[in-house]
């Protein structure tokens, strides 16, 4: 199975207009540096439709039958009326993700299900294994203040576990459940937002890597990086010194389990 992750940053993106950090500085001359705002594909399943979602799925070119949304924070929903293109699609979050998807989609394409298209939207309980399609799904909650409900999940497609930390804070690590379902993965997708942690919001550079040796995956990626934090290769250093088998995602970057 391939999946890629089509966007590596965070809520700003890299570059960031009007900012000249390292990272936005070497990005506006070297577009292998850009990060786009998370999401990741595979079997035609869609996670987190990000604001580039556009520019997303004018790269990929690849049908979304189905689409997973960890929170509703800006970065991982606002390209939601993009999916206009798809005539059918399932929609899986909990209540608030589902809500503010609806909502979305009513403002701006005429409603929840626009003219001429079949889209179902399925709330779905946090700590429960549940059947869609082709695979099975676990969801769990995450602490990502201030947003009320945020969370992860793990696929399970024909015996392949791919897990999803979503935005979270460090506080994951002591979620037993969580780790748990994410335990022995093929691939563990980890948030690493900041050089360091924010309690209850974000994993730093640390924990990120902690929280990939806990988890044990085959493979780890690491996303969801903010212009602020260490440069691509800085971070590229420190998993390989912590001796993780992964990397840390670029736009685009394509991985097989
Ligand atoms: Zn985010
Ligand atoms: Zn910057
Ligand atoms: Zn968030």
């Amino acid at each position: 199975m391939k999946l890629v992750i089509l966007g590596s940053g965070s809520y700003s993106g890299t570059p960031k207009p009007l900012c000249s950090c390292e990272n936005c500085s070497r990005a506006r001359i070297n577009p292998l540096l850009r990060r786009t705002r998370f999401s990741l594909y595979f079997e035609k399943t869609l996670v987190d439709p990000s604001p580039d979602l556009h520019y997303h799925l004018e790269r990929l070119n690849g049908k979304v039958e189905r689409v997973f949304i960890t929170h509703a924070h800006f970065d991982h929903i606002a390209g939601f009326p993009e999916l206009q293109v798809f005539r059918e699609l399932d929609v899986y979050s909990h209540g608030q993700g589902v809500e503010t998807a609806k909502r979305l989609a009513s403002l701006f394409l005429g409603g929840a299900s626009p003219e001429r298209r079949a889209w179902r939207y399925h709330e779905i309980p946090f700590n429960e294994w549940i059947e869609v399609k082709n695979m099975s799904v676990f969801h769990f909650r995450t602490v990502h203040q201030p947003i009320e409900n945020a969370g992860g999940f793990v696929f399970d497609v024909k015996g392949k576990r791919i897990a999803v930390t979503g935005d979270t804070g460090p506080e994951i690590l002591d979620d037993k459940e969580a780790v748990k379902a994410m335990e022995g993965a093929e691939l563990l997708i980890a948030e690493m937002t900041h050089r360091e942690a924010i309690p209850k919001a974000h994993l730093g550079v640390k924990e990120a890597i902690e929280l990939a040796k806990k988890v044990g995956a085959s493979y780890t990626l690491f996303a969801h990086i903010s212009h602020s934090n260490h440069t691509h290769e800085v971070l590229e250093k420190k998993i390989r010194e912590a001796g993780i088998r992964g990397e840390v995602a670029r736009d685009f970057t394509w991985v097989e389990v």
